[in-house]
């Protein structure tokens, strides 16, 4: 999976090692990751790796049950916890960035975020749009390894999108990939592309190439109908977003040498970028935050209303986490796509109620094209991901796969992140910052039997703003491996069932009642 993170289809600059998300990276430097090959090649059944920020540190003797590696990236103490002394650190080769699935080793290309972004579409749809987004335009930036999910979850659900990014090439790399339908050469060829299809009703998604903090006040000031507006650029890290003004070739040199200039100028532009997408809010669009921290740059670069629009989690994706339901994913290690087709027809024999997950499973096996291993993601909840996992590992054990399948999930998950501009959002009992549940769910899933364990900081928001937790199991098809993916995959979700109770959600409660989930604190 190391191996799967940095080939050349699945990481956006694997030279570098990064694999998505700005800096996002799967091992600290070259040596580190001959390091971690040589000893992952050569680790017995009952050791452990130690891994902090992308380099192996230790072997220790532990047993069966322990992971085989446990993973701890990015991690600073809360008053050091600023880019500025991360990247210090980073220059001196003590630290990597390790986003959330780089560093953790259960990244599987731009699907990963694919079905999430098809739900929140099809929420936004629901909530405003009849059910479809047939007849609208979104108006999105940012086409990279995730931001590059919009367009096809926006034409899943039967909708018009226009994607801007400064850089043609990752434009090019979702054609090539199916998720992008084209790339027009001028913001005028788009715009009458995009209207048409909106007017017609057709899905439709269109890429150009500008700047999002040029184009968009653009847009607004044309009074272009577009329905809905968000942005996935990389604004994380004011040095991976490209301030106006700047070259794409000039960007990586000017950021390195100046630093502070270069995000006092991101900052600038974030500020503009998202005082347009007031100007849609103010104007009757849907306008919503995609877990980037847009807001919380814009804010920082000067911008007083940043956060008038919401963060998606809140406005969509909380009732599903109060389920335990979250993004669920494994791969083939066979490296053969029938296998994974064969996992699909499992996962719909084993579901049947569920229909929106059977649209889900349809479409992505006609529209979706693997990068890497070939993979899969489909959000599942409590009592819902053992199922699955111990009937993959059946399957393994049977033959009926040709090798041994790998399930883990995002650490965007229900109960192992604290992010209060993303997953803890709004919390209702107002515990958006309390990072104690994400320790607990890699505590929970290191004691449960997962094969590997990672407690990152800063993925996805940035430095300083996130503390999460991810967990990866390998069904190799034995009876020992059967009964750690019960546990683990029913332990996992059930930390959002807890979290969600915990914080005063009842729909978590009534889960936790009809699902036998613990609640030490409703007992008598
Ligand atoms: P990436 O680095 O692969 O891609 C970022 C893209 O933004 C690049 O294509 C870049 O050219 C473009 N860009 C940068 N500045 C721009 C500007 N001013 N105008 C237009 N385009 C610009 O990153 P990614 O993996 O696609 O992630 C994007 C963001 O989404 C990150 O901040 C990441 O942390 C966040 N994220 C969100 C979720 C979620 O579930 N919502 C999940 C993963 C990542």
């Amino acid at each position: 999976m190391l191996m799967n993170n940095l080939d050349p289809d699945v990481a956006e600059r694997p030279d570098d090692l990064v694999v998505y998300g700005g800096t996002g990276k799967a091992a600290r430097d070259w040596p580190s990751y001959h390091a971690l090959v040589r000893t992952l090649t050569t680790l017995a059944d009952d050791e452990t790796m130690l891994v902090q920020s992308g380099r192996p540190v230790g072997v220790f003797r532990t047993h069966e049950w322990a992971p085989r590696v446990l993973i701890a990236n990015s991690n600073l103490v809360g008053d050091w916890s600023t880019w500025t002394e991360f990247r210090r650190l980073e220059r001196l080769g003590l630290t990597m960035y390790g986003q959330m699935t780089a560093g953790s080793w259960i990244y599987i290309g731009t699907q990963g975020i694919l079905q999430g972004t098809y739900e929140t579409f099809a929420a936004v749809a629901a909530k405003r749009f009849g059910g479809s987004l047939a007849g609208t335009l979104t108006l999105t930036a940012g086409c990279g390894g995730m931001g590059g999910a919009q367009p096809l979850a926006v034409t899943m659900n039967g909708g018009a999108c226009l994607v801007i990014d400064v850089d043609p090439a990752r434009l090019q790399r979702r054609v090539q990939t199916r998720y992008l339908d084209t790339v027009a050469s001028t913001l005028d060829e788009a715009l009458t592309t995009v209207a048409n299809a909106r007017r017609e009703r057709r899905a439709l998604s269109v890429g150009v190439v500008g700047n999002a903090a040029t184009v968009f006040p653009e847009l607004l000031r044309r009074g272009v109908e577009i329905d809905i507006v968000t942005d996935q650029t990389s604004a994380h890290d004011p040095l991976a977003y490209v301030p106006e003004g700047v070259d794409l070739a000039d960007a990586p040199d000017y950021a390195a040498s100046k630093p502070d200039e270069y995000t006092d100028r991101a900052r600038a532009s974030m500020a503009k970028h998202v005082e347009a997408m007031v100007g849609f809010l103010d104007a009757g669009a849907e306008v919503f935050d995609y877990g980037n921290s847009i807001r919380g740059e814009a804010q920082l670069g000067g911008y007083a209303r940043a956060f008038a629009f919401p963060g998606f989690v809140p406005a969509y994706i909380r009732p599903l986490f109060c389920e335990g339901k979250g993004p669920f994913r494994w791969a083939a290690l066979s490296g053969d796509p029938a296998d994974i087709a064969a996992t699909d027809r499992a996962v719909l024999e084993l579901f049947p109620e569920n229909e929106s997950l059977a649209r889900w499973i349809k479409l992505a096996g006609e529209r979706v094209a693997f990068q890497g291993l070939p993979a899969r993601i489909c959000w599942l909840g409590y009592g819902e991901r053992d199922r699955a996992g111990t009937r993959f590992n059946d399957m393994v054990g049977s033959g009926e796969l040709k090798a041994p399948v790998v399930i883990g999930r995002d650490h965007l998950d229900c109960g192992s992140v604290a992010s209060p501009y993303r997953e803890t959002e709004a919390m209702a009992d107002g515990s958006d910052a309390i990072a104690d549940w994400p320790l607990l769910n890699a505590l929970v899933n290191t004691a449960s039997g997962a094969s590997w364990v990672s407690i990152h900081h800063g993925g996805g928001v940035g430095i300083g703003r996130s503390i999460h937790a991810g967990q990866v199991c390998v069904a190799d098809g034995t009876p020992i491996a059967r009964e750690k993916i019960e546990r683990v995959l029913t332990n996992d979700p059930g930390m959002g069932v807890i979290r969600h109770v915990d914080a005063g959600y009842e729909s978590a409660a009534d889960v936790a009642t009809t699902r036998g989930v613990r609640i030490p604190m409703g007992e008598s």
